[in-house]
């Protein structure tokens, strides 16, 4: 996996002292063969909250390397977006095909139980409701359980309306319009989100050009939204005016920005940019607007929250809907310092971090 800020220490502590985490937990059990990582990166604005991944990491020190720099963008997606919610994240090590029981998660459980609601799981790659529902069994510190155990549901629709805001406001900025009538966008992968996100799209009219590592998905989304199929490597290629990830992080790198014609960027995948100190002021420095990711991605966590800390489909929508009004702001920011509008974004959730932590300091 492709980091999105380049690690110059290789210890442990040096690594999560580089990155400011305040605390990581390593779980291990010997009957279940569990081996996992809780990462919490900050928690000054409320428990840490995000997914648990299942992946068969060639490296323990890769598996730290993806919870260190997975729960530290939770930290700036929950500031930014205005929610009263830390940043975290937990991996486990293994095969999920193979490894994954229900003893196992159980003893996950268990873990998250111990840190008594500090960290806040969820699910991520290769876990299931079902497996939500183990965890479950264990503690009650897990979000995103579907709506028929009270939980949330399906975080996809409420991220795609929250990237589809972002890209407005990108495009207003881009073109002096929000409307994307008639703009020609690619879509990187058609999943849930990049879906949902494409229903937006052809309601507006926008022109849609799409792929997907499944080429049968491709083919049917492209029947449904009208849309051209193109090969995997060719999307990059193409005359569009937005580009937009929605498949997986680091698409924005040495090898494609150079091939991009489109004025925007604006998509769901997470770590978009291969390493953010190079490719966002790349992308800055080539004229083009992008939307960073954690922000205009921050639609399911949203929808989490408010399974957490109370609300409704309309207050989550609502609070959605102001995707656009920040993405504007981060943009207007980024052009005043002359910096990148990740950059950008990035100092305004710190700035958050920091000012609320003053308000905290007194009883
Ligand atoms: P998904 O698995 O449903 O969809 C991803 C799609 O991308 C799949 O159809 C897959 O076949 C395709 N894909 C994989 N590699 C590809 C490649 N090289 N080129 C083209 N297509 C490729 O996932 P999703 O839930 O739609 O999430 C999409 C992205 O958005 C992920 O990066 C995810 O981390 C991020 N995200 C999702 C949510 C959410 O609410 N689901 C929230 C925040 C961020």
């Amino acid at each position: 996996m492709v980091e999105t800020k380049v690690l110059t220490e290789s210890s442990v502590f040096g690594q999560i002292a580089e990155y400011q985490h305040e605390q990581v937990v390593f779980c291990h059990d010997h009957e279940t063969g569990l081996k996992a990582i809780i990462g919490i990166h900050n928690t000054v604005l409320g428990p840490a909250l995000g997914g648990t991944r299942m992946w068969h990491y060639t490296s323990e020190a890769e598996a730290l390397n993806d919870v260190l720099r997975l729960s530290r963008g939770m930290t700036y997606k929950a500031a930014i977006s205005g929610l009263n919610l830390g940043g975290g994240k937990a991996v486990i090590i293994g095969d999920a095909k193979t490894m994954k029981t229900e003893a196992l998660l159980r003893k996950f459980g268990r873990f998250v139980q111990n840190l008594n609601g500090k960290y806040i799981t969820a699910e991520d790659v290769n876990m299931t409701t079902k497996d939500m529902e183990y965890i479950r069994m264990e503690t009650k510190h897990v979000s995103g359980l579907p709506e028929s155990m009270g939980g949330s549901g399906d975080p996809s629709p409420v991220t795609a309306y929250g990237t589809y805001m972002g890209m407005k406001a990108a495009a207003n900025k881009a073109f002096g319009s929000d409307s994307l009538a008639g703009k020609r966008v690619a879509v990187q992968g058609v999943g849930h989100v990049g879906t949902y996100l494409m229903e937006y799209l052809q309601k507006e009219g926008a022109q849609i050009v799409l792929c997907d590592y499944y080429e049968d998905r491709a083919l049917e989304a492209a029947a449904r939204f009208n849309a051209r199929m193109v090969g995997l490597d060719e999307i990059y290629d193409q005359d569009v005016d937005i580009y937009s990830p929605c498949a997986l992080g680091a698409t924005l790198n040495d090898d494609t920005i150079s091939r991009l014609k489109a004025q925007v960027v604006a998509g769901c995948a997470n770590n978009q940019l291969a390493n953010e100190d190079v490719h966002g002021p790349e992308l800055a420095r080539r004229g083009i607007i992008y939307a960073p990711d954690f922000l205009i991605n921050a639609g399911g966590l949203i929808n989490v929250c408010s399974e957490v800390q109370g609300g409704n489909r309309q207050s989550v929508m609502t609070q959605t809907e102001r995707i656009y009004d920040i993405t504007t702001q981060v943009l207007q920011k980024a052009e005043q310092e002359g910096s990148h509008p990740q950059a950008a974004a990035t100092r305004q959730a710190e700035e958050r971090i920091a000012a609320i932590g003053k308000v905290k300091s007194t009883y």
